[in-house]
């Protein structure tokens, strides 16, 4: 039998129902499996392996939506890192079918897969974790910080609802003013700092 892109999302988590991932909505967030970067701080470290059980296939995440149609707003795709999985746009695309807005949390660790499935989304909190420079103390990862401000360029030029978080760490406190003013400068109007979550 062959199997479709979307049946291969690896989900590693569920939550029916927030108010605060996807700002002014009622939403669901699907966890994806995986991320490649190790950031020190990173409070979902059992997604980074994309090893972990499949809490659900995807004809249950989609029972699921259609029994919460007419009660909540959007569906949030969280992660890890959703963008590296390859079923992410048809999976975002279905849900978008069934009359639900579509969020995306990302780190942009991979600005042309992104590209790929901003035509399907209506939101997007993206992590900025410091200027260029600042990422592979963060993240682990040489290149990292090129590969996520490349992705905010690429949400800002498609114009997809932006909302840019940084992590409050103390390697940062030094940079915190030229961030910023960069990221004002390239355009970005709402900027949230956020604290470290135990
Ligand atoms: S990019 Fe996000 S999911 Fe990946 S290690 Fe960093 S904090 Fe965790």
């Amino acid at each position: 039998m062959r199997q479709t892109a979307e049946s291969n999302l690896r989900i590693g988590g569920l939550t029916p129902l927030t108010t605060i991932d996807y700002p002014g909505q009622l939403a669901a967030v699907l966890f994806c499996q995986g991320c490649s970067w190790r950031c020190h701080y990173c409070h979902n470290a059992h997604l980074q392996p994309m090893t972990s059980e499949n809490i659900m296939q995807w004809d249950q995440v989609r029972a699921f939506l259609d029994r919460r149609r007419g009660l909540l707003d959007a569906v949030v795709f969280s992660g890890g890192e959703p963008t590296l999985q390859a079923g992410l746009a048809d999976a975002m695309a279905q849900v978008r079918a069934m009359g639900f807005k579509v969020g995306l949390h990302t780190a942009g660790a991979y600005p042309k897969r992104l590209g790929r499935v901003l035509h399907v989304t209506d939101w997007v909190g993206l992590d900025i974790k410091g200027l260029p420079s600042d990422y592979p103390r963060i993240t682990g990862v040489p290149g990292s910080g090129e590969a996520a401000w490349e992705s905010l360029d690429r949400i800002l030029a498609a114009n997809v609802a932006l909302e840019v978080r940084t992590t409050m760490v103390p390697e940062l406190e030094a940079s915190l003013p030229s961030l910023k003013t960069r990221l004002e400068r390239v355009g970005v109007r709402h900027h949230r700092l956020q604290t470290v979550r135990a």
